[in-house]
């Protein structure tokens, strides 16, 4: 295990980045730009072209630049440590970056965690390098580890992290979670768990760092705070149409739930969904913001339905506001990491 994890940690991560601006022409500034092993200049274009991507007159099949790269799509501009490889996919560029675990942290714990104490920090430093360096599988059939999205970790390159998350990186430098102190897992963290998280089983069906635990201190949740609790009111003929089914029965049941308190079963309409399938389907339609978590009651009208829930996020994990909660309170990342990860150790040891 340890020469394995050394191997997972010093392994540089394929990360897809600025899929979402859907690149046809992007613009590269690097020390050492190449097509196909051949010099190009330090600043250049490249383009999608039928077959290939095309920088002036040179046809490429793979454009590689590196290390740290100034990327310019549309409006966006971006700073990537290590390389860049361009390549052509369904008619647009493909960007991967190809990434230093520790360099790649940074951007993800700033976006994910920042305005927290520093211990929050850390823990997330610790819970985002375990989830990047388990992530070999996650869009492994199109050939990369990680996306730059909310689905894998939120990465926005160098230049967008913070200073404080930048030091709780370096100071959790290649620690990583270890369940009995052995074996590596998935780690997963989420926004608040409204007084429970769920096992990443329960969630996902999917094995990962993390049972069910209480987040619940002096009879409130250790997330209380704004984003606690929330509420989503539905026409329920507007909801059938989001699922995709006739509007005829009752509009929402749930048939389980797991430790938790999480939905893991719905029938709606006469129709049985996971709570997965729920929740995706009523978010594309309605807005991510619209049904927050799984954890929500019910009550019906003639017409409407509504949910309250608490907590926002799938549950599994590292409950982040909870985590900024003992932080405040002075609690240290490891302490912290015990609460959500109690069957783990971190390793290796500062
Ligand atoms: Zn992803
Ligand atoms: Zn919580």
């Amino acid at each position: 295990m340890t020469a394995l994890l050394a191997m997972l940690l010093a392994a540089p991560l394929e990360v897809r980045v600025l899929e979402r601006e859907v690149p046809v022409r992007v613009h590269l500034e690097a020390a050492r730009i190449t097509c196909d092993g051949k010099p190009l200049g330090k600043s250049v274009d490249a383009e999608a072209s039928v077959r290939d991507v095309k920088v002036g007159e040179a046809r490429c099949t793979e454009v590689i630049a590196g290390d740290e790269v100034l990327v310019t799509v549309k409006d966006t501009r971006r700073t990537y440590p290590g390389r860049v490889h361009v390549s052509l996919e369904g008619g647009l560029l493909r960007l991967l970056n190809v990434v230093d675990v520790e360099a790649y942290l940074p951007s993800v714990v700033s976006a994910e965690a920042d305005g927290g104490k520093s211990a929050a920090l850390e823990a997330q430093a610790i819970v985002s390098r375990t989830f990047a360096v388990t992530a070999q599988r996650r869009h492994g059939k199109h050939g990369y580890e990680l996306c730059d999205l909310a689905h894998c970790q939120v990465y926005r390159g160098k230049g967008e992290a913070s200073p404080e998350a930048e030091a709780a990186v370096k100071k959790t430098a290649n620690q990583v979670l270890l369940i009995g102190g052995i074996v590596l897992k998935p780690a997963f963290f989420h926004s608040s768990c409204g007084g429970h998280t769920s096992s990443a089983m329960d969630v996902f069906g999917e094995d990962g760092a993390g049972t069910a635990v209480s987040d619940v201190e002096n009879g409130a949740p250790r997330c209380a705070g704004p984003e606690l609790k929330w509420q989503f009111e539905v026409e329920k003929k507007d909801l059938a149409t989001a699922l995709s089914v006739a509007p005829t029965g009752n509009a929402l049941e749930s048939l389980r739930r797991d430790s938790g308190g999480r939905v893991l079963e719905v029938r709606s309409f006469g129709k049985r969904f996971t709570g997965q399938q729920f929740i995706s389907l009523v978010g594309r339609k309605f807005g991510w913001r619209s049904v927050r978590s799984l954890k929500f009651s019910t009550s019906e009208t003639d017409t409407t339905l509504r949910l309250e829930g608490s907590g926002t996020g799938h549950g599994a994990g590292l409950c982040q506001q909870g985590a900024k909660s003992l932080a405040e309170r002075g609690v240290d990342a490891r302490g912290i990491l015990l609460r959500y990860f109690p069957e783990s150790q971190l390793k290796p040891r500062p």
